[in-house]
């Protein structure tokens, strides 16, 4: 049985009922996280509900009840669904109220869902390297906010899709910002460099923690704007989110990226991140 979480019960699936006025489905007014499962425990735990909570104060939205309670229901979604490897996804929708586009400020009943989805431990992992296209990003200017409201990020994911590529890195007016659902870092000349985490991009927890791999293996890092230019003329160039850890970038459209293969800084980051997962697993079985 697929178990789901319900504000504060667990419901087989086809019981998770969305009423129609419900902002999250009229607005895409919520917020969001997707955490990967190892071993049946969290990764990167905390800094997800860091995020969650940070997005919550952003759209003035308060959560139903507190984080260690979410973490503990989220804990048992894991175990009655007994997954090993997986996804676990939650949101926060404002709730259902007659629509409007204002919000009463008094609380309102938030509504909140979880649910899993279980891979192999190692799935949507791509260390031989992407292709992708290079779009323009048409989001909002609240990006570092994760909310639900994605429809930017949607049609460009499609339009990549469609040309053939596994994603795209968007870019406003020639300066890179991020791809559809993951952060875009490049590499010149040893540097690593990827957008300052501003209002432009969402502050992955992927892209922490890499860079945090990156100043403990002594890789200098600049966060900093760079434009489409230096991005196609860079010598390795990758992506990085929750489900591909660290994604080489061999080709952006017609242009290979480098030699067409994945560079040894993406590489170096990748199996460090890789040895840190292994290392998660083991800390979870002892
Ligand atoms: N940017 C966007 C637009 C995303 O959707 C995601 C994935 N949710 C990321 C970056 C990467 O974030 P994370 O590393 O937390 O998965």
């Amino acid at each position: 049985m697929n178990t789901i979480l319900y504000n504060d019960s667990f419901l087989a699936r086809e019981q998770g009922k969305v009423d129609m006025e419900d902002r999250g489905y009229q607005f895409g007014d919520g917020i969001y996280e997707a955490l990967r499962v190892y071993n049946g425990k969290m990764f990167l735990l905390d800094l997800h509900m860091k995020r969650l909570e940070r997005s919550a104060r952003e759209l003035r939205l308060s959560l139903p009840y507190d984080t260690d309670h979410l973490v503990e229901n989220l804990d048992k979604l894991i175990r009655d669904n007994q997954m090993d490897y997986g996804y676990i996804y939650f949101q926060i929708t404002r709730g259902a109220i007659a629509r409007k586009h204002r919000f009463p400020l008094e609380k309102i009943d938030c509504v909140l869902t979880g649910s899993i989805e279980a891979t192999t431990k190692d799935e949507d992992l791509y260390p031989d390297g992407i292709k992708v296209s290079l779009l323009d990003d048409i989001r909002w200017l609240r990006c570092d906010i994760k909310t639900l409201n994605l429809l930017g990020n949607v049609l460009a994911n499609q339009e990549a899709f469609e040309k053939g590529s596994a994603d795209a890195i968007l870019h406003r007016d020639g300066v890179v910002t991020e791809g559809t659902t993951c952060n875009a870092f490049m590499v010149k000349d040893g540097i690593l460099i990827t957008h300052p985490a501003d209002h432009f991009i969402l502050n992955g927890i992927t892209r922490i923690f890499v860079l945090q791999l990156a100043e403990r293996l002594g890789i200098p890092v600049e966060e900093r704007t760079y434009t489409t230019d230096e991005l196609l003329h860079a010598d390795e160039v990758f992506l990085t989110s929750t489900g591909e850890r660290v994604a080489p970038v061999i080709q952006i459209d017609e242009q290979l990226i480098g030699n067409g293969v994945p560079g040894p800084i993406s590489k170096r980051l990748l199996d460090a991140f890789n040895g840190e997962v292994e290392r998660f697993i083991s800390d979870t079985q002892a």
